[in-house]
């Protein structure tokens, strides 16, 4: 029997796209991760197709009781990883959990501080994304190049002069912990709050090697739980304040999220289980590696703009590529090679300058997770020279790049489908 045409193209497609991103590539996007084998078994279920609105055991649906146990778990696992009392897990994306939180603490016209754009801010924290599209007003805070981070005095003194109703804090590139102690004392000083959101650095925090900002006086965190979080797409939102807790959860549902994804908990309670066990082994490495990589490509021959500042704490960092061109071709020439990161703006940029920025981004935590480590990125670095650097063909480096990576093709810090499992199992039709 012959497929249709159309049918054979979308398999192609999605086949060619499994197997040259997850074997054939080294990928360095700072936003993205690989959940383990039995997180994306737990993944793939019939929850897929199910609906629960509302809270666990006061659903609207029926069918939920085995729904209602998971979330209720993946939520208690992650509140024990996070250690913080209240877990929202509603929010199907980092970008909704901000939606929920910035309605939940301020009404159109008002206005939020935000981290500024050069520190990292993410669109979803500016008038162009989410906040603007509640029509909220957005103010942005001093940024300190030096230090790279939120000029802090400058800052305080903003807070006090503009009595904001909310402070964000936290970015999508940030190799720096923001200065949270001191932007929540200010902002508690005028009555407004703190939304630290921790989309990049999940994972560093569950494995206690970044800084949990509800520790530090940020009054609600936000986030996704697929960055260094290694888990399934989705969003998060985490806090001590009980009050605050209630409100967010009344608005979740039915302001923000109907279908809540369903599939997400089970893979999201196998991650969190994971981060319990082997989070601090793999966090440290994440860091390590970020330092390591950054170190081999300055010394490459490549400009690394927070060097001064020991590259960086978190597990990602970003190249000044100015001289070489510029971010979009040097992205592209990498692309080529099977090395696979983006283009981003560095704080001296104009905002036009988005199409062809000065910056690269790189993130670790994924290659990190396929077993690379320090020496394995000081490698990675001699790639990058030669195809950024010394011209040559990226088809050449990419044949190199390929035989690279069949060295890292299994997930580390992470549990395979249990044997017993094995034969009970619908086999995770990847299609390959
Ligand atoms: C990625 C990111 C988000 C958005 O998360 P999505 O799950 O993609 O919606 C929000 N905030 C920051 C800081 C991010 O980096």
């Amino acid at each position: 029997m012959s497929l249709p045409e159309d049918l054979i193209k979308v398999l192609d497609l999605t086949r060619s796209h499994n197997r040259w991103r997850r074997f054939e590539c080294i990928n360095l996007i700072a936003s993205e991760n690989t959940m383990s084998p039995l997180a994306e078994a737990a993944y793939f279920t019939d929850m897929m197709h199910r609906y629960a609105e509302g809270k666990p055991r006061k659903r609207y649906y029926q069918g939920n009781k085995y729904v209602d146990e998971v979330e209720l778990l993946a939520m208690d696992l992650m509140s024990r990883l996070l250690k913080v009392e209240y877990v929202e897990l509603r929010p199907i994306s980092g970008t909704i959990a901000n939606a929920v939180v910035f309605r939940n603490l301020a009404n159109p016209g008002d206005k939020a501080l935000i981290a500024p754009v050069q520190a990292g801010a993410h669109v979803s924290h500016t008038k162009f994304g989410t906040l603007g599209a509640l029509g909220i007003v957005q103010v942005e805070l001093p940024f300190d190049l030096e230090r790279w981070n939120i000029d802090v005095d400058k800052a305080v003194k903003l807070i006090e002069e503009v009595k904001p109703k909310f402070v964000t804090l936290g970015a999508s590139v940030y190799m720096f912990p923001h200065p949270t102690k001191e932007i929540a004392e200010a902002a508690h000083s005028v009555g407004a709050r703190v939304v630290h959101d921790v989309a990049h650095v999940l994972g560093l925090i569950a494995g206690g090697v970044w800084p949990n900002p509800i520790h530090e006086g940020a009054d609600v965190a936000t986030s996704s739980t697929h960055k260094t979080f290694p888990g399934p797409q989705g969003g998060l939102i985490f806090t001590n304040d009980r009050a605050l807790y209630k409100a967010i959860s009344k608005t979740v549902f039915p302001w923000f999220v109907s279908n809540h994804h369903l599939h997400r908990l089970p893979a999201l309670a196998v991650t969190a289980v994971e981060m319990i066990e082997f989070g601090k082994d793999y966090a440290s490495q994440v860091v390590k590696n970020a330092v390591a990589f950054a170190e081999a490509l300055s010394a490459e021959g490549f400009k690394i703009p927070t060097e001064h500042l020991g590259f960086t704490k978190s597990h990602a960092f970003v190249v000044d590529v100015r001289d070489l061109g510029g971010g979009a071709k040097a992205a592209k020439l990498l692309e080529d090679a099977n090395i696979i990161l983006n283009k981003n703006l560095l704080p001296w940029d104009p905002p036009e300058a988005v199409k062809n920025p000065s910056g690269l981004r790189i993130g670790v935590q994924e290659m990190t997770r396929f077993g690379m480590r320090e020496d394995d990125f000081r490698e990675l670095a001699k790639f990058f020279k030669e195809v950024l650097i010394d011209g040559r063909d990226p088809a050449d480096v990419r044949k190199k790049v390929i035989e690279f990576r069949r060295n890292f093709l299994e997930v580390k810090y992470g549990y395979d489908i249990p044997e017993d499992l094995k034969d009970s199992l619908i086999k995770v039709p990847m299609l390959l």
